[in-house]
């Protein structure tokens, strides 16, 4: 198993705003919000390094749709969860890509989201995927991952589910 890394791009954020709502504000810093899904209340706390970034600009590049609580990060590079230590556990659990794949020489070169999208710049991944790996049924995640490792090891590539 390969541990999630999450490379802070904001992608998922950028779309959060939809799921989590501000419902309550206790200070300029605390808030109750609820997350629509599970209906679910929660506690925010705006991390204090992120106080006046949070209060002096709008939800990153003012994207309708972003999370109340992401701004664009100090450098100006990316995105940046102002309330990261008391974000909802809806984000703590989220998994954008499932599982990863490496060369031989062990560099990532690939990355599987959704139910078999694989993003990668490799070629010759990309081509073995189309041909032989989207044809495999991907009703059962747990069988299809039993099909797919053997099939890209025997390819010289090593695949690992993402925990
Ligand atoms: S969880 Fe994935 S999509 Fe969301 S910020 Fe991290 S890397 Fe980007
Ligand atoms: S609370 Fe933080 S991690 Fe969760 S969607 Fe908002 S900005 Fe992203």
């Amino acid at each position: 198993m390969a541990t999630f890394e999450c490379d802070h791009c904001g992608k998922c954020c950028r779309s959060f705003g939809a799921f989590i709502k501000i419902e309550r504000k206790i200070s300029d810093r605390d808030f109750y919000c609820r997350y629509g899904i599970t209906n679910e209340l929660f506690p925010v706390h705006v991390s204090p390094e992120y106080a006046d970034v949070f209060s002096s600009s709008l939800p990153a590049d003012a994207i309708p749709d972003a999370c109340p609580f992401l701004r664009n990060d100090r450098e100006g590079k990316g995105y940046a969860c102002t309330c990261y230590p008391t974000r909802p556990s809806q984000c703590r659990d989220f998994r954008c890509y499932h599982m990863i794949i490496r060369t031989a020489g062990g560099e990532i070169c690939g990355k599987v989201k959704g139910r078999a999208d694989l993003k990668t710049s490799d070629d010759n991944l990309a081509k073995l995927w189309k041909e032989e790996v989207e044809p495999i049924p991907r009703e059962d995640p747990a069988a299809w991952m039993r099909a797919v490792i053997p099939l890209l090891a025997a390819h010289g590539y090593h695949a690992e589910p993402v925990e």
